[in-house]
This record gives structure tokens, sequence and C-alpha cells, in this order.
């Protein structure tokens, strides 16, 4: 059975076609500048296209895509009947899409409701799902596989802000944290990798990356996520300020006459490790500037592997210990030495790196030394592979 999976940005789309029985990308590529020019591209059996292709909507980026998977040189299928499901990347589901649902005009409609929530993501994502039903048919099931949906069940305690309660009830507005794809997706591996039941696992997932969360996964299931009402909050990220003193906002705002927008931009694209280190986001670059000896990319790094400590420790508490923590994405899957800093943090839970484990790369691997108390394990994240995954169980069901 094959799944193809859709990430729909406002100029883009990026697509995977995956064989389900095996689990295998049968072919992948982005169209890109659509609305624009047009530049697409489509790697399948071992090879490259790199086209530039006029696409003025997104059906017609989805037609590009479905004639290159169907063409008789780089198509990986005879024809688009053989496609059982579309999964759709979804940023936010709000309260009303909790798991990945089969999607109609009229839930289409509800969802184009919940833009406000992820205003930058889910448009584009509605767009790509009315894409793929106008030019594939009704028969084709569309299935939104949501950021959200890992975190839903966790407990009230851990969602609820406190703020007037009516203004979650009129609002929605509450802690639905992100990244909810590749956290259950690399906390299922984890449990695989350690062969033990997820249901007998307390897992810390560290998806760190460009953004950054971290998750809380007691019995399979998130208790707790640093993201929040939007994925400005946790910790510091490449370009968001993650958690500060809710007044120092008001405060700047007040001082420098600016905007609730303007104030927005500089949380989400000015702070983080590029505010402090005034040099870059990237971590690479703070790495290489804390080399040359810039101090505020030495204090950018060393507050980021503070702030992912301070996660760690008290997602360890509330779930009353920790039986693994799981780095991924950009950093937690490259940068070891960050790994290394962070673990000896928690040598008083007997946490312990093995620095010859811990050079791998590009596998999930357990990195913790044998007798480490606190499984260790770096692993790739795959949230194309998770939304397929979920598509395939949804369709099943
Ligand atoms: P992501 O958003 O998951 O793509 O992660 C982006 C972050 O990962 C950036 O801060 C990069 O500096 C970091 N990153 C990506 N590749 C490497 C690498 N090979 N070594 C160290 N950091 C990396």
């Amino acid at each position: 059975m094959k799944i193809l999976v859709i990430n729909a940005g406002s100029s883009s789309l990026k697509y995977q076609l995956i064989d389900m029985e095996n689990e295998s990308v049968l072919a992948k590529g982005l169209c890109d500048r659509i609305g624009l020019d047009g530049k697409f591209v489509h790697n399948a059996n071992g090879e490259k296209l790199e086209l530039d292709h006029p696409m003025p909507n997104h059906a017609e980026a989805i037609k590009v895509v479905l004639s290159h998977l169907t063409d008789a040189k780089w198509g990986v299928i005879k024809d688009v009947s053989e496609i059982a499901a579309v999964g759709h990347r979804t940023v936010h589901g709000a309260e009303t899409f909790v798991e990945a649902t089969v999607m109609d005009d009229e839930k289409v409609n509800v969802l184009d409701g919940l833009a406000e929530f992820a205003p930058l993501h889910n448009p584009p994502a509605v767009t790509g799902i009315r894409a793929c039903m106008e030019v594939m048919g009704k028969d084709v099931p569309q299935v939104t596989v949501y950021d959200t949906a890992f975190h839903y069940g966790m407990p009230k305690t851990a969602a609820i802000y406190p703020i007037p309660y009516e203004y979650y009830e009129k609002y929605g507005i509450r802690r639905y944290g992100f990244h909810g794809t590749s956290h259950g997706f690399v906390s299922e591996e984890c449990a695989k990798l350690l062969g033990k039941d997820i249901k007998d696992l307390k897992i810390i997932t560290c998806h760190l990356g460009n953004g950054s969360s971290i998750t809380a996964v007691d019995g399979g299931k998130c208790v707790d996520t640093s993201m929040g009402f939007t994925p400005l909050a946790g910790f510091m990220m490449g370009t968001r300020c993650g958690d500060i003193d809710p007044a120092v906002a008001m405060f700047i705002m007040n001082k420098e006459g600016l905007t609730p927008d303007e104030m927005n931009n500089i949380m989400n694209k000015k702070s983080g490790a590029l505010g402090v280190s005034g040099v870059s986001s990237d971590f690479r670059d703070l790495d290489a500037g804390a080399e040359e000896g810039n101090e505020r990319c030495r204090l950018a790094l060393d507050m980021f592997t503070y702030q992912v400590t301070k996660f760690i420790g008290s997602y360890a508490a509330a779930m009353g210990g920790v039986d693994a923590i799981v780095f991924t994405a950009g950093i937690g899957e490259n940068n070891a030495a960050m790994r290394e800093d962070i673990i000896k943090n928690f040598a008083f839970l007997g946490a312990a790196i093995d620095p010859e484990k811990n050079k791998k790369r590009g596998e999930a691997c357990i990195v913790s030394t044998e007798d480490s108390k606190v499984k260790v394990c770096v692993i790739p994240t795959n949230e194309e592979l998770a939304i397929a995954r979920q598509t395939l169980a949804v369709i099943s069901k």
C-alpha cells in the first residue's frame, strides 16, 4: 500500500511517496515558488530531476507531482489509483481535531476556521488538502495529521494557564504543544530500540532544531510539553525567546512604542540564540564563534544547555523518574558536544554518556554507557514516515 505525504507551505509543497509494505521512500521532492516562476525537484529511482515549471497554484503543483510519479522515466507507480491515501502535515488541530482525521468538505471548512491558531501554517495545509481533493477526486482519502495531536491528552494541570479560566472557555487558550508527530515517532522508536513496551517507559524526548521542544512521555502518552499555545513557548530556540517573564513584552512595547505584531516579530524572529549572540541562529555558527572567543556565542550555547537541562529535570520530576532521554532534530542528532554537556548535568540520576558511542551519526542508537541508569538515545526523526503510519492507521480502521 502506498501513501503520499504532503507538507504544504504558502508557496511550496514537499512530498514523499512511501511504500508501507517496507516503509521505503519511492519518490520525494519539492514544488517551490508556487504562484511565482515555479521550481520542481523530484528524486526517484536513484536520480534527481530539477525543472523550471510554472505552477500558478497548489492544484497545478499536485498535478505536476502526480504526472511525475506516474511518468514512464521518472515514475514509480503506473497509475494514481495505486495511491491509497494522502497524509497532510497539519500544524494545529486546536481542540477540534485531536487525532489524525479523514477530511471531507465540511471538515476542511472547519479546519479553515482554525486559521487564527496557526496563521502561517494552517492555511497552506488547507490549500493543499483542497488541491488534492480537486485533482485526485473524492475516492482517495485525504488525512490530516496534526502536530498538536500527540499532546492533546496531557493532564489539565499541565495544559491550563493560570489566567482567568474564561479565556480558555472563550478562546481555547491553553497549552497545545507542537512537534507532536516527531515526539510520538521518536518515543515509539526509542521503545523499539530498548526492546521494551512503551507502556513501561518514562521517556523525555528532546527535539532540538531551529525550533525546539521537549516532551515528557509516560507510558507512550504525552504528560507535558515545553511549547504552549504557540510554538514560541518553552526554552530559547534559534530565533524564538521561549518562556520569559510576560511583563517584559509589555515593558519593551511601552519603551519602544511597538505594536503587538512588532513585539511578536521580535520574540519570534530576533530573539533566542540569534538575539543573545547577535551573530546567528545556527548552532554551527555559534560553535565557531565560541571557538574564536566570542563571549556572547558562548553565552547563548551555555544558556541553551542550561534551559534544556531545566526542562529535562522538571519532566523527570513530573513523571517521578525517567528511563530514557532521546535527542532528535538538527542539533539533537548532530551536536555530540551539546548532548554530552546536557547529560553531564544528570550524573546525579546515574546517567552517563559513552563518548565513543556518542560519535555515531545518522542512525538510531543508544549513546549512554552500559551501566547508565538512564538510557540516552539519538533517534533521527522522520515526520513523513510518522505521518504515513498515522494515515495508514486511520484508513485501516
Ligand atoms: P533543524 O531545524 O532540525 O533542521 O535544525 C537546525 C539546527 O541544527 C541548526 O541550529 C544547525 O546548526 C543544527 N545542525 C544541523 N546540522 C548540524 C551538524 N551537522 N552539526 C551541528 N549542528 C547541526
